[in-house]
């Protein structure tokens, strides 16, 4: 079945279970089978007549009884029950009988006495890394484990890692697979090891070999009898159980039509269960192949069975589903675990396995492909995917592991070949389920393979059979796709693995030719050609003129098929050129096929005569544009392959005679060639527009670096056959004519007239004669294949990377890309890179890149065969750009050529023949006139470039001469001179360039012209001295010449260098001005987007207020703090740029903000996610398991501008989504919406508040104990109160209220409406966000919240900085700074939108936490509450009561010093109570400190409270520094909490790490040095506060072990921990099995890099239901572990995954880098990934800031299709 989320296929299964629960179950294993002795039975059958017949007998009776249990449903202790009854009962006397003794025992003798072959053999699991060596494996097919790679000698070498599909084994041991160690340290052969050409079954003991052939005979025969059983009610004879009870199961087969929610709606009706269950039946359906779905009498089945093919019927064949008499299902059960326990038997010993080979292959009774494994494999499309799986993996196990057997398995597998395959063809199945993808397994074995091919006529069945299948033909038996239906599509994708097996057989290439060999080969070839013959000329395409193509004709099947053939292509000529009369053979008729293939072509069509300056050919009238042209000519092609092959190889020098070279007709053989190149040219210049886009995808194909080799290089290689064997005027004169360009050129009046014609036409023949000029170029040019040049592989690769690296830098994968890959996944790339390229490290980001080395500049080509036109003129403007960088000219001259080989040797007259005189004279008469349309740029720069080739080829003639030769024929600069003749009648081509050399209108190839006039010069020079003297002393002209050049060269550098000066002065003053902007523009630009990216920038800003150092002891908190508030803060609104005055009653500014749960700093990710409705946040406990998190981008604006943005927003989506109903980045449902200036995820604004006012001075400041009494005090006095006003009248008596204490004071607002409007659209966002419920602004929590983001924020900031060793100020970049401060400010005035009541009722709980006064279970104890949470809560709710007071005798900050101090303590007792510091003796330098001594007299306080539960600790140093460090994260953060409050500059020594932050925080904090002075000072009081503290039920219970105990200081989280080695974490997933469908695999294996959970994503296996909807593991597992955030990696995919929340997510690159510095997103390369630490960091910090959710939110904006992702599924 077809799975949803992705394309996966789904199926059904072995395992028996039913839905049906009110049967009964027939009979279950019971007290009798106690009895039964295994031993017993063995016994009697030893002696029994008929050993099958008894052994059936006992089946019989058995096998339904432990196996049909009924519905027993998805229960493993049944499962286990069921297995152990079929070992003990079934499969125990069994082994009795073959080893004759206690089982264990003689199998554990089997084993010991076994010399095992050297093979590996293990079999793959599906995603289990394997490994190729890139040096020494004979095919990329061979593979090896990790374990023996890990041992092998290839680690070392270059290897490929590549994830398993499953099936296929490790090749360790087989010396065929490897050219260099064959065996890893484990499967070296020692001198124990069996030869391999000795029978192993003669070691065995004679008695057991005859038991075990007659025991594997009949259980053999059993199983396959009963796997291949198609009766549904019978059994086969002898074992009809001697009880027969109807019951039946409805079995229901997997197919791959159907999808997984099909499937899952049809079972819900068709046997009514659950929705559960039906998923689960599903599930094993698409595992197993098949599954029972319900269990019962023959009409409660079919009843099912009838709904079900009902349902799926509708628009397809349905569900295949059979009503199945229980007994017949127990025995094919049995039948798969006999197969099973025969492939464990086999394992023990070499013997056993063979005897099996042989009882498996002997043929049967009815002859010819009658042995057990013939039956099973001609049945294997009829059975189902679980019994398939087992009977593959027994033949694995057993033929394939033994080297004897495997060769006559091999035999008769391809015998069976046709056959498999047409199977196959009409099984749906996939290829791994099928036994036709054994064939890798057999035909990559080169012996093997070369035996199939001369005994089985191997390569002839395989194509043949491909043939046959491919049944789409056109009239002229041509292979025709268009109008082919899914069905047909479908058959075609299958017919393909047919050309895989091919290249498995042609893979390595014989060292060794037979005459049987070459004979079998060469008929396999003779079916290939006819096969080529199908493909040649197919999909032809006629010009459409007039009217566009009204429906795109069907190419891709034809290309697809060119595609899959071109390896085959290449092998073929592989072979071929290593025999030579294989080779001479294969052209012959090769030659004879393309000759059938031209009968007919010069037919009907006119003969007409072309004659220009004095030449004339024969031709016939054939026109592109007008008639049919097919791009598909692989005869052709691969006639051209031969013929350069026969010339690398010599042959054809060294026999012509055995040639047919004389049949041929060069004419004929560049005819459709050079139509195809002619085709494209016309595309390329527009005549071809209305055919649409199947031709350019054509023409694109053709060239594109997949197919190339075997199309648009061979029709160049065709086109220098041909003129290399042709008059070169000839040559090119039909080159016109099929160009339609003669005309042009033979008359000088037919061009005028067509200038004067329809410019269209003009614009078209333009583009004609460049590409026509370009093929040119190409035909003599093109010199990089060995045959046609003197090179060597070797050169034509890095001909290739020289020329993309001229382009630009390149990755190793775009290089990779660039290149054609042969066989073995290699381009050759490695061995040339290093000789051209130098490398440059990757960064964080980036990738690593190659640059070429600036000595290989002078090989670019710019007419480079395999550059695009893009390419071209990319490589054109680098390569300028480099000359003038280097102040050299800019002339791109060509480069020096390879000499051609002896048969393409007359190429180079080309270039000087009349016919391409007359050309180039042509184009350069025409552009003396400056051009008018008449002419083009790049026709001239063409030609220039072939002029520039002849000369190069005349001087390299010439220095190549040497003295006693005759003279140099070729003799350009002579040619030249002459004057042009008729039809153009102009100056010579030397005297044309002369005079264009200084024309103003060609500027741009002044420095090329200059060149070739000194190239002449230079070579008359040469000519000179040759024929005058015959001295080599150098000649004076070149040393002339050189000289010119040095002073051109001197000129041209100092003319750079003055630019430069020039530049760098212009530079300086744009900096300056630069410079000068900033300073005025300093708010501006803080917030500038630059700024931003740089997230952390570590630049102090001095400009932000408050935070210059004014004074030596700055405090932040208490009557002594200093106050930093009356500056005035003006800010710009980002949206309508006006100025305004942050002010409490002023217009109100908002900053937009992002507000996240987190769970960054929990240290308990166990704890579920906190229930909305009952959540109390009051006390945070210190794991800190959920948090929220709030972050902005520093935009300001107005409340009101941004409220009319967010309008503008909403109504946008809002009809955004009645027209498309995408999704967006941004939820604007949940009230997310873009920072309009930095598009920066939000989804709430702060509203912007003025600081607080500087302390007054004149107030006391009353004692802690005096204070404590008051608010007491205060606090009874609002409680009598709230009473009242709740219970109505009940008097009491009013306790007495401090002095200007009023309870009925309403404080005024300080605050503006709209200011006032900001605060509680924030602080309903963060209820929101915290509690997931809609805003309510009744609900008392909502300041609470508040406080939360606030402590949580500034407690996740501390963190970030102590961790990344930042000072504790100054280094925030502003925008966090900002948030910061305008969050604490806002969390200090949102009581003010609360009523009073709310927050003094909070207030009270807070302050009873800190001054208990009697036990209440409501109030946690000092062990279980966060004490920055509490500071904070504490300070900020103060207020509230602190407002109330109206006597003006002490100030608030009194208070918030007071508060302080007590947290101090209580956290002191907190670290002190939960530290585990063990007795260590340190040695102590000092007498103990005071510190020491004080923590020591506190400790002991401690413990005279709660005993034994504290352990003893006597070294007051230690127990001091543990508190120092305890609580230094605490002091950090109320240090960063006051300073933002209270705008009070920190002290210079907080401004930078290093040493006296301790001294420097304390006296900040206004706290002693010796904290717990803090405690002694106050000592009576303390001792009582800590006395109840420690009496709160809560610390024993804690300390005695209930719940997590946290311990400070907290250390931070980080990721977990990644291996190094990629491949250990793929292993490490492809044993990781689902957890819900009983030991499968996972097909998405997916690590959480928070807390290191396998999670299996992406299946429906793993869906659970989360609020409602059903989502994938991943984001499940993220409502757990990261309160919807996750981060995870994709192990098959080598992918970094982001998800938040249901509907958003991202991919990011993963931190693991090739040697080459890429990632390998999806793992297609399997290039060796190693774990990039800085990478990891980084995504580390990214988590660890809260920057996930906007790296997210951008990614979506950047990429749109993101978006459309069912991100939940995952
Ligand atoms: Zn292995
Ligand atoms: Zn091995
Ligand atoms: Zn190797
Ligand atoms: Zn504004
Ligand atoms: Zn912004
Ligand atoms: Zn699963
Ligand atoms: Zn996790």
């Amino acid at each position: 079945m077809r799975r949803q989320p992705q394309t996966c296929i789904f199926v059904l299964g072995g395992k028996m279970a039913a839905a049906e629960p009110d049967m009964e179950p027939a009979s279950a294993p019971c007290s009798e089978f106690l009895n039964f002795s295994a031993k017993d039975t063995a016994a009697r059958w030893l002696t029994a007549v008929d050993l099958q017949q008894d052994v059936f007998r006992h089946l019989a009776v058995y096998v339904p009884r432990i196996l049909c249990l009924g519905p027993t449903g998805v229960n493993s202790r049944e499962e286990q029950r069921e297995e152990l009854a079929c070992q003990l009962l079934l499969l125990a006397p069994l082994e009795w009988l073959l080893l004759g003794e206690e089982p264990a025992a003689g199998l554990a003798r089997l084993q010991e006495n076994n010399q095992p072959s050297p093979l590996c053999g293990h079999v793959f699991k599906v995603g289990e890394p394997t490994y190729s060596c890139r040096e020494c494996a004979a095919d990329p097919t061979c593979v090896l484990c990790m374990q023996c790679f890990l041992g092998s000698v290839h680690k070392d070498h270059r290897y490929r890692m590549t994830t398993s599909g499953g099936g296929g084994f490790c090749d360790c041991g087989d010396s065929e697979a490897w050219k260099k160690g064959p065996y890893c340290q484990k499967h070296t052969p020692t001198d124990t090891s069996r030869d391999t050409e000795e029978d192993p079954v003669a070691q065995l003991p004679a008695d057991v070999v005859a038991r075990c052939f007659s025991i594997f005979s009949i259980m053999l025969r059993y199983a396959v009898d009963l796997l291949t059983w198609d009766q549904e009610d019978e059994l086969p004879a002898g074992l009809k159980p001697p009880d027969r009870a109807d019951t039946f199961y409805c079995m229901l087969f997997n197919d791959e039509v159907h999808t997984y929610e099909q499937v899952i709606y049809t079972l819900q009706k068709a046997v009514n269960c659950s929705q559960k269950e039906a998923v689960s039946f599903a599930t094993t359906v698409d595992r197993e192949g098949r599954k029972s779905v319900r269990y019962g009498d023959f009409q409660f089945c079919e009843q099912a069975k009838s709904i079900i093919v009902r349902n799926t019927g509708r628009q397809s064949k349905p569900l295949r589903v059979q009503v199945m008499h229980s007994s017949v299902v127990a025995h094919q059960c049995f039948a798969l675990k006999t197969l099973t326990w025969l492939g464990q038997i086999i394992q023990y010993s070499d013997g056993l396995r063979r005897i099996l080979c042989q009882v498996g292959l002997q043929q049967g009774p009815e002859g010819e492909n009658s042995s057990l494994v013939d039956r099973l494999m001609l049945n294997d499309s009829k059975m189902w995917k679980g019994a398939r799986n087992i009977y593959h993996q027994l033949l694995m196990n057993s033929l394939l592991m033994d080297l004897e057997y495997k060769k006559i398995f091999a035999i008769q597998f391809a015998k069976n070949y046709r056959r498999l395959q047409t199977d196959f063809m009409e099984d749906d199945h996939e290829r791994v389920v099928s036994v036709t993808s054994l064939s890798v397994q057999l035909f990559t074995v080169p012996t093997m393979a070369r035996m199939l091919m001369v005994e089985q006529n191997l390569m002839s069945t395989i194509i043949r059979t491909f043939v046959d299948h491919l049944r789409h033909r056109d009239l002229q038996g041509r292979f025709q796709f268009d109008r082919y239906t899914a069905q047909q599509a479908f058959k075609f994708g299958r017919v393909q693995s047919l050309i895989g097996d091919l290249k498995y057989v042609l893979i390595s290439r014989p060292s060794e030719w037979t005459n049987q060999l070459r004979l079998k080969f060469l008929e396999g070839l003779d079916a290939f050609l006819e096969l080529l013959k199908c493909m040649q000329g197919m999909d032809p395409v006629v010009r459409q003129v007039g009217q566009h193509i009204e429906m795109e004709p069907e190419w891709e099947a034809a290309f697809t098929l060119q595609m899959k053939l071109t390896p085959i292509i290449s092998m073929i000529q592989e072979w071929c050129c290593t025999d030579e009369h294989v080779l001479i053979e294969a052209y012959r008729r090769c030659l004879s096929a393309l000759s059938q293939c031209h009968s007919g072509l010069p037919d009907g069509e006119q003969p007409i005569s072309l004659s220009l300056a004095g030449h004339c050919v024969e031709t016939f009238r054939y026109q592109v544009s007008q008639e049919k042209v097919s791009i598909h000519l692989p005869v052709c092609r691969l006639l051209a392959g031969l013929h350069v092959l026969l010339s690398r190889t010599e042959v054809a020098s060294r026999v012509p005679e055995q040639l047919p070279l004389g049949e041929l007709s060069p004419p004929l053989l560049i005819e459709l060639p050079l139509r195809c190149l002619v085709l494209c040219a016309q595309v390329h210049a527009g005549m071809w527009r209305r055919n649409g886009f199947s031709l350019i995808n054509q023409i694109y194909y053709y060239h594109n670096v997949k197919c190339r080799v075997e199309m648009f290089d061979k029709d160049i290689n065709m086109l220098q056959v041909g003129a290399s064997m042709m008059d070169p005027n000839h040559f090119l004169m039909i080159v016109m004519s099929r160009f339609e360009l003669f005309h042009i050129f033979s008359s000088a009046d037919v061009r005028k007239r067509y200038r004067e014609a329809n410019k269209d036409v003009v614009q078209q023949n333009n583009t004609l004669i460049e590409e026509m000029l370009h093929l040119i170029i190409m035909v003599i040019g093109e010199r990089y294949v060995s045959g046609v040049g003197q090179v060597a592989p070797f050169d034509e690769v890095r001909r290739e990377i020289i020329h993309q690296l001229s382009i630009r830098r390149m990755a190793h994968s775009e290089l990779v890309k660039a290149l054609p890959e042969n066989g073995n996944k290699e381009t050759g790339l490695e061995r040339v890179i290093d000789s051209v390229a130098s490398f440059k490290e990757p960064g964080v980001t980036g990738r690593g890149l190659y640059e070429l080395r600036p000595e290989w500049n002078k090989h670019f080509n710019l007419y480079f065969h395999h550059y695009s036109r893009a390419d071209q003129s990319k490589a054109e403007e680098a390569q300028r750009k480099l000359r003038r960088q280097n102040g050299e000219d800019t002339a791109l001259p060509p480069p020096p050529l390879p000499p051609l080989s002896s048969l393409f040797a007359s190429l180079v007259n080309l270039l000087q023949c009349d016919m391409l005189l007359a050309i180039e004279g042509a184009v350069l008469q025409w552009a003396v006139e400056p051009s008018g349309g008449g002419w083009t740029e790049s026709m001239l720069q063409r030609v220039l470039h072939l002029v520039g080739m002849a000369l190069l080829e005349e001087q390299q003639q010439l220095e190549n001469s040497s003295i006693d030769d005759d003279i140099v024929t070729f003799n350009y600069t002579c040619k030249i001179t002459r004057p042009g003749e008729s039809p153009s009648p102009s100056g010579s081509v030397l005297a044309l360039l002369e005079s264009l050399q200084n024309a103003p209108h060609l500027e741009v190839h002044k420095d090329m012209i200059t060149w070739i006039l000194k190239m002449v010069t230079n070579i008359k020079t040469m000519r000179e001295r040759t024929s005058a003297t015959s001295s080599y002393t150098m000649s004076p002209g070149a040393g002339q010449e050189e000289t010119v050049r040095d002073r051109d060269k001197a000129e041209r550098k100092r003319k750079a260098e003055m630019a430069r000066l020039r530049r760098e002065k212009i530079m300086a003053q744009m900096s300056e001005m630069q410079k000068h902007f900033i300073n005025e523009n300093k708010e501006l630009f803080q917030q500038s987007l630059e700024e931003l990216e740089a997230s952390t920038s570590t630049a102090a800003h001095s400009s932000s207020p408050g935070l210059v150092p004014t004074c030596v002891s700055q405090v932040c908190v208490g009557p002594r703090r200093v106050g930093g508030a009356d500056q005035r803060q003006l800010v710009t609104c980002i949206l309508c740029q006006e100025e305004q005055e942050v002010k409490g009653h002023g217009r109100a500014m908002v900053l937009a903000a992002f507000v996240q749960r987190s769970t960054v700093l929990s240290k308990n990710r166990h704890r579920s996610l906190p229930n909305p409705e009952r959540y109390d946040p009051v006390f945070q406990h210190p794991d800190l398991s959920l948090g929220i998190y709030t972050a902005s981008c520093g935009h300001i604006m107005h409340a009101t501008c941004w409220q009319r943005y967010f309008e503008a927003v909403q109504v946008k989506e809002q009809r955004r989504q009645q027209r498309l109903r995408g999704h967006t980045s941004y939820d604007v449902e949940n009230g997310e919406f873009l920072c309009p200036l930095c598009e920066c995820l939000s989804n709430t604004v702060i509203p912007l508040l003025p600081s607080t006012p500087s302390p007054d001075n004149s107030v006391d400041h009353p004692s802690l104990e005096a204070w404590i009494n008051t608010t007491n005090q205060q606090i009874a006095t609002l409680h009598s109160a709230y009473r009242r006003q709740t219970d109505g009248a009940a008097e009491e008596a009013e306790p007495e209220a401090p002095e200007g204490f009023r309870v009925d004071f309403t404080p005024q607002s300080s605050f503006s409406s709209s200011i006032s409007e900001m605060i509680n659209t924030f602080s309903l966002s963060t209820y929101k966000v915290t509690l997931k419920l809609n805003p309510n602004d009744a609900d008392p929590r909502v300041p609470v919240l508040s406080w939360f983001t606030c402590a949580y924020t500034i407690q996740s900031i501390e963190r970030l900085l102590m961790d990344e060793d930042k000072p504790l100020f100054g280094s925030l970049p502003c925008r966090q700074d900002d948030c910061l401060s305008s969050l604490t400010r806002f969390s200090s005035a949102c009581w003010t939108a609360a009523p009073l009541k709310t927050t003094h009722t909070h207030f009270f709980r807070l302050f009873k936490a800190l001054v208990p006064d009697s036990q209440d279970e409501n109030t946690p104890c000092v062990i279980d509450i966060d004490m920055l949470h509490l500071l904070v809560y504490t300070v900020l709710s103060y207020s509230s009561v602190k407002s109330l007071d109206q006597c003006g005798r002490s100030g608030v900050d009194s208070a918030h010093l007071h508060i302080l101090h007590l947290i101090i303590v209580a956290h002191m007792v907190q670290i002190l109570l939960t530290s585990t510091t063990e007795d260590v003796c340190m040695d102590q330098d000092s007498e103990g400190s005071e510190e020491e001594e004080l923590t020591c007299r506190l400790y002991d306080t401690l413990r005279k409270h709660l005993g034994s539960a504290l352990p003893e600790v006597t070294s007051g140093w230690q127990l001091w520094h543990c508190v120092k460090a305890a609580i230094l994260p605490f002091l950090r953060a109320a240090a960063l909490f006051f300073h933002y409050l209270n705008s009070t500059a920190p002290p210079a020594d907080l401004l930078v790490a290093g040493p006296g932050q301790w001294e420097a925080l304390c006296s900040y904090l206004s706290l002693p040095c010796n904290l717990l002075q803090v405690y002694q000072s106050q000592h009576t009081l303390m001792e009582l506060l800590i006395h109840r503290w420690c009496c709160h039920p809560g610390v024993k219970r804690s300390l005695q072990g209930g719940g997590v105990i946290v311990r400070f200081p907290r250390e931070s989280n980080r990721l977990i921990d990644l291996p190094e080695d990629y491949s250990v974490l793929i292993y490490q997933a492809s044993s990781f099995t689902c957890p819900r469908s009983g030991g499968d695999k996972s097909r998405a294996p997916t690590l959480c890099l928070v807390c290191g959970a396998m999670l299996c994503s992406q299946s429906y296996c793993c869906q659970t239901e989360v609020d409602g909807e059903d989502v994938g593991a991943c984001t499940a597992h993220t409502f757990t572990c990261g309160a919807g955030l996750g981060l995870f990696l994709r192990v098959r995919e080598s992918q970094v995954l982001f998800v938040a929340g249901k509907s958003k997510g991202c991919f990011y690159p993963p931190p693991y880098l090739d040697n080459y510095g890429e990632t390998d997103q999806g793992l297609k390369r399997g290039n060796p990934l190693h774990l990039c630490r800085e990478r990891y960091r980084k995504i580390e910090r990214l988590w660890r800031q809260h920057g996930i959710a906007e790296v997210i939110g951008h990614a979506q904006e950047a990429n749109h299709t993101l978006i459309t992702i069912d991100w939940q599924h995952l």
